[in-house]
């Protein structure tokens, strides 16, 4: 799970990572003899690094507003079930969220203390 972080900070982690890795990426192609894709490289290495860092933020704003029952998407109020797990039937509980706003539905596995064990 990654830390949470506020969205300038995340915008500023993502702006340094992917620089530095793309330095990073561009530098070791060259060092391997790779000049001429190194520039290439370093950009595929930025862009992974970015898309993973975007990924990270849109999990970390969905947390955040499940946490306070509201819609990730469109911030109305969201409902939440859980589905207790059951010997036999069930192995693991269920935590869902559903707007009725937008329609909004997201289903995680989740054991509860009073899932039955
Ligand atoms: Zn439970
Ligand atoms: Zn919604």
């Amino acid at each position: 799970m990654p830390v949470r972080y506020p969205t300038a900070a995340w915008i500023a982690l993502g702006v340094v990572a992917t620089a530095a890795w793309f330095v990073t990426a561009t530098r070791l192609m060259r060092l391997w003899g790779f000049s001429d894709a190194a520039p290439a490289i370093g950009l595929i290495a930025a862009a992974i690094v970015a898309l993973t860092l975007w990924r990270w933020a849109a999990m970390d704003r969905q947390q955040r507003a499940l946490a306070v029952l509201r819609c990730p998407r469109c911030a109305e109020a969201i409902e939440t079930q859980h589905e207790h797990a059951r010997p036999g039937g069930v192995e693991t509980g269920l935590q869902s969220w559903a707007c009725q706003q937008c329609g909004y539905v997201l289903s995680e596995p989740l054991t509860c203390t009073e899932c039955a064990v």
